[in-house]
């Protein structure tokens, strides 16, 4: 709630001001000099950093437990100038095989153009990324929970398997949030986010950020200079205040999130539930050593015959959307950033329902999926 804050308690606004400004001036050239070379300041050029960058960055770094964290334009900004940062021609990548599409398109589409090669692995074995490990790995792609299977990674097992071998990790921590899940606690080197989802949590902001030590994000800072991918200082105080609330809202997602995941695995129209807080989840017990919630998000397999688009078409309340708090179809949405190919190895079937929980009065939220499943059930639309 207070994270960030400046130790003056002085008089002044409540409200962080919006420091609307794309460069700042310098009273000597000793002091524009000196500014001009200061990583992660705030007081240069605003693609250099902001009055409003440094505010939310340093929240995201208390909320995470990391000594320093950045913002970015979005989430994919955020992975795509982190792997230019610490990636050359001839490194080799270890990823999951269910992961976000836009990272899978990353690893599969993007970085080979560059030289640098990547292999997709089962992340529900921590074996699995032992045997992919080459001496060429120098980076480590998780993301816990997956979008949208909901697969979990052991992230103490695989990040000590990746220090071993002289890789580095990096986690997207979005299904999560750094209020059920703190992966640098549990040894992952950097963390990153698509504010745009939780951290934000309005649906009404673009935003990306990472967080770890200050000796990587000064790596990483050098790229984000020339990537340029600047979130807008506007955009970065909503996201402050999105933060602030952060915890209220993810306690009503984990309710909302679990009461869903418990309610669709009894209907007899659902074939398959994917939710780590479930003890039916094949990895509930690792989610439950590195979870204190299991969040909004649920996905579901209809069984045999029933159409996912009829069954999103009678909810009321969630509205057919990307992003979080909302309901998609992931094969309909990811076809826009991957092959057909790419999206069936994820684990992507047709008759896959990602649902995101929000805020709701749970009972509402769980009457109405219900009452679409019935419909389904007894065939009338
Ligand atoms: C949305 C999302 C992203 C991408 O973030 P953007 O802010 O849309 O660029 C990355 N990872 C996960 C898990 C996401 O859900």
């Amino acid at each position: 709630m207070h994270g960030g804050a400046t130790a003056d308690r002085g008089d002044g606004p409540v409200a962080e001001p919006i420091v609307q400004s794309a460069t700042f001036s310098a009273a000597s050239e000793e002091e524009f000099a000196q500014i001009a070379l200061e990583r992660r300041g705030g007081r240069f050029y605003t693609r250099y950093g902001n009055p409003n960058h440094e505010k939310v960055a340093a929240v995201i770094a208390d909320l995470e437990a990391a000594e320093t964290a950045m913002v970015f334009a979005s989430g994919m900004a955020t992975a795509t100038t982190t792997a230019l940062a610490l990636l050359s021609s001839g490194d080799h990548v270890v990823a999951q095989r269910s992961t976000y599409a836009g990272t899978a398109s990353l690893v599969l589409n993007v970085l080979p153009r560059l030289g640098i090669t990547c292999t997709q692995v089962d992340q529900t074995d921590p074996r699995a990324f032992a045997d992919a490990f080459r001496p060429q790995t120098r980076l480590v792609l998780l993301e816990t929970p997956s979008n949208p299977l909901l697969e979990v990674t052991d992230l103490r097992a695989v990040s000590a398997l990746a220090r071993s071998a002289g890789a580095l990790t990096l986690a997207d921590n979005t299904f999560a949030s750094p209020v059920n899940s703190r992966p640098l606690e549990l040894g992952v080197d950097l963390v990153w986010h698509s504010s745009t989802k939780y951290l934000g949590g309005h649906s009404d902001l673009s935003a990306g950020a990472l967080a770890g030590s200050a000796e990587l994000l000064d790596r990483i800072w050098d790229t984000a200079l020339v990537t340029g991918a600047v979130l807008g200082p506007f955009d970065a105080w909503l996201l402050l205040r999105g933060i602030r609330t952060l915890p209220l809202r993810v306690r009503q997602h984990n309710a909302n999130g679990a009461a869903l995941a418990t309610a669709l695995e009894a209907h007899p129209a659902v074939r398959a539930v994917h939710y780590p807080g479930l003890p039916s989840h094949p990895q509930h017990a690792v989610a439950a050593t590195q979870m204190s919630g299991y969040g909004g998000v649920v996905s579901l397999e209809l069984a045999g015959g029933y159409a996912a688009e009829r069954f999103i078409s009678g909810l009321r309340l969630a509205r057919r959307a990307a992003s979080l708090a909302l309901v998609v179809h992931p094969v309909a949405m990811w076809a826009g950033t991957l092959e057909p190919g790419q999206i069936s190895s994820a684990g992507v079937s047709p008759g896959l329902v990602r649902l995101a929980a929000g805020i709701e009065d749970t009972q509402d939220l769980v009457e109405d999926a219900l009452r679409s499943l019935d419909a389904l059930h007894e065939g009338t639309p």
